[in-house]
């Protein structure tokens, strides 16, 4: 399975929809993501596709007949998510682009009727675009294992499974919510500052972890294992995860099992989900290991993935603090990792976690860890820019920060640019920190 690009990412093309065309728009007719939302005027959870500073109602859109051809997906497009359209593969998927690719174009001759299937961002609320009924959280930053491992395991930065396979943990896809939902202060079981006992209190060291998520599309049997090649053709499309994470909660409770509650009070989810299709331009080889690096396991490469097994992202996270927000600073820019730093890719994930035989279910998230690069101002989580607590990163208000306070507010951002294609973006995965209600 390759990916090719086609007449759909090509750059020259203009949408009707001017505000699609602006420089900088995340949402130019080359990405055509797909979410779902409601207006207050219209509750009800509809799909729709994002252009410029609009949202495409795709099923008002297919009332007026301007979708032809997808009549054989009206269930799914109509539906309140976007499951049924996850499962209906990759075929579904690259006819629902082609179409409304066709149909945005500046020379469609359909401005006048689709202008009337559309509705403005700022309009509309977002909500998750699946029901996720499991959600993995993998581990996959060599720079985020090292700079935490050195924190807790000196001896051993690198634990000596990590570059053997993608480590993951299941997390809690219950409390997986979109971008915008506050994230309250967790409590949990914490050492008391005396250290002689365990107290339940707001945890103190609330952070974010900045990661990539990918939707599972088309299901696996149980029992049938997805091969490195197969892996694209089972992943819909990737959205921005804050997978926010209680350190002393973390450290307290992990051991032997891995992390529970200081990762599962809430996970936040970006609401635009970018296809495989619209990343195409984006692939970038597998990263290289160096030559005495430990070989990869022959179901984890293959020729294919090696050339383009990788997602070229930039990232960013941006922190705005209760303070800034009162005197209207902007939010600052606090890191700027690349996705294609990571270790392993989505694809090598997703084999691994079927490798077993381990069935994965339309609507799964699958998110990668915190991506971190490889110098430590490019962190993709506060504790290791501080050290495991030590070096209080400055902010331009004067203020530092060790952990999260409440008021602050968390952005995520990121973008695929390449020369000779239009930039895509993910649109923003926010949150902001309120104090328990305790
Ligand atoms: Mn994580």
């Amino acid at each position: 399975m390759t990916f090719e690009t086609d007449h759909t990412h090509d750059p020259a093309v203009q949408s009707w929809g001017t505000s699609a065309n602006a420089p900088g728009t995340e949402f130019p007719i080359q990405n055509l993501p797909l979410g779902v939302f409601s207006t207050a005027a219209a509750k009800e959870r509809r799909i729709g596709v994002a252009i410029g500073d609009q949202i495409l109602g795709i099923g008002a859109a297919l009332d007026k007949g301007l979708l032809p051809g997808l009549e054989g997906l009206s269930t799914a497009l109509r539906s309140d998510s976007l499951n049924l359209l996850m499962s209906s593969g990759r075929a579904a998927r690259q006819a629902l682009r082609d179409t409304v690719f066709t149909l945005l174009r500046a020379d469609s001759g359909h401005a006048a009727a689709a202008g009337a299937c559309l509705v403005p961002m700022r309009d509309a609320r977002m909500h998750l675009p699946a029901q996720i009924g499991n959600f993995t959280d993998f581990f996959t930053s060599i720079h985020h294992a090292r700079r935490t491992g050195e924190l807790f395991r000196p001896d051993m930065p690198v634990a000596p499974n990590f570059r053997h396979m993608p480590i993951a943990y299941h997390g809690r896809a219950s409390t997986v919510v979109e971008s915008g939902v506050p994230c309250v202060r967790p409590r949990g079981q914490l050492a008391d500052p005396q250290g002689a006992a365990q107290v339940y209190a707001p945890s103190q060291r609330l952070d974010f972890e900045l990661e990539v998520g990918c939707f599972v599309g088309r299901e696996n049997s149980l029992g049938q294992p997805i091969s490195i090649d197969d892996a694209d053709d089972h992943m819909f499309g990737l959205c921005l995860v804050n997978d926010w994470s209680a350190r002393d909660i973390q450290m307290w409770e992990s051991y032997p099992l891995g992390p529970f509650l200081a990762k599962s009070f809430m996970t936040t989810a970006s609401p635009w989900v970018v296809t495989l299709e619209a990343l195409a331009p984006y692939r970038v080889p597998a990263p290289k290991r160096d030559a005495d690096d430990t070989p990869l396991p022959a179901a984890l490469t293959s020729t294919r993935h090696v050339t383009q097994g990788g997602i070229s992202i930039s990232l960013k996270v941006l922190l705005q603090t209760a303070a800034m927000q009162k005197s209207g600073m902007a939010p600052v820019v606090i890191s700027q990792p690349q996705f294609s730093d990571q270790y392993w890719t989505l694809g090598q994930m997703l084999t691994h976690h079927t490798s077993n035989g381990c069935s994965l279910r339309t609507g799964d998230l699958l998110s990668s860890g915190t991506v971190s690069g490889p110098e430590r101002k490019d962190s993709g989580c506060l504790i290791e820019f501080n050290a495991g607590g030590k070096q209080a990163l400055p902010l331009p208000s004067g203020e530092t920060r060790l952990f999260l306070e409440d008021g602050d507010t968390v952005w995520l951002r990121g973008v695929c640019e390449r020369d000779g294609y239009k930039p895509i973006g993910f649109g923003e995965c926010k949150g902001q920190i309120v104090r328990d209600a305790t």
